[in-house]
């Protein structure tokens, strides 16, 4: 789905669910390469690759993967993508030791476990990712015309958003959901840190966007960014209730 000049989502089936998506993002550039943000499941590398062939370009043509964070449906293909294309891989500094297998993913902790045992399958799958450059609020990178990082701590310590500045999209990951269109706030019951999650929603409703991807749940392009004002309303409302 094309939601700007050379930027797409690609809905990718979350395994055996049907009608659950990971939304990933590809951001075409013939001159600074081309960028997937966030690489789906382990094993999803073949429906990654057929969906990039949809929007144009093989697996061979990335030039970039993004991560927003360390979370597995995010990186779990990563490693094979990067084998097949040689992309170079960006991440925050306070994510990449659990993305680049130095340290154990937070939510795949011995208690998380415990909590989601078909987790433990997964993280037998789940293979680590060299990260090649460190990503810190506020930088610039050259995609999509300009784009900046926006650091969104909360959902996971090291989470980072993107702002394409000039078709004005949010590339939101984990930091925000959606349904149908409708905006959300993170998935609570996986979000580490919901206090500093809603501190990046305050944030991320300083920007003006005319089309917000969330991961889970897909493109909200029907008044983005009052649907952004609204769901930090209600968010700091829970907080203080
Ligand atoms: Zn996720």
């Amino acid at each position: 789905m094309k939601i700007a000049d050379g930027v797409y989502v690609l809905p990718i089936p979350r395994g055996q669910q049907p009608e659950n998506y990971l939304n990933l993002t590809l951001i075409l550039d013939g001159e600074n390469g081309n960028t997937l943000v966030d690489a789906g499941l382990p094993g999803q590398a073949e429906v990654i690759g057929a969906a990039l062939a949809d929007a144009g370009i093989g697996v061979e043509d990335l030039g970039r993967i993004v991560f927003t964070h360390q979370d597995l449906d995010h990186i779990g293909s990563g490693a094979a993508l990067v084998r097949q294309s040689g992309a170079r891989v960006l991440a925050c500094s306070d994510d990449a030791p659990y993305i680049d297998g130095n340290l154990r993913p937070l939510k795949l902790s011995p208690e998380m476990l415990e909590k989601r045992p078909q987790m433990r399958q997964v993280l037998e799958r789940l293979e680590p990712v060299r990260v090649d450059e460190l990503l810190e609020d506020g930088a610039h990178l050259d995609l999509a015309g300009g784009t900046t990082v926006v650091f969104t701590p909360g959902h996971t310590p090291g989470h980072v958003s993107l702002y394409l500045e000039r078709p004005k999209v949010l590339v939101a990951g984990d930091a925000l959901t959606s349904e149908e269109g409708y905006l959300n706030g993170p998935n609570q019951s996986m979000t580490l840190d919901m206090p500093t999650a809603i501190q990046s929603i305050k944030k991320l409703a300083e920007l003006e966007v005319d089309t917000i991807v969330c991961y889970h749940g897909g493109v909200v392009s029907e008044d983005a960014t009052g649907q952004l004002r609204r769901v930090l309303r209600e968010a700091s409302y829970d907080a203080d209730a």
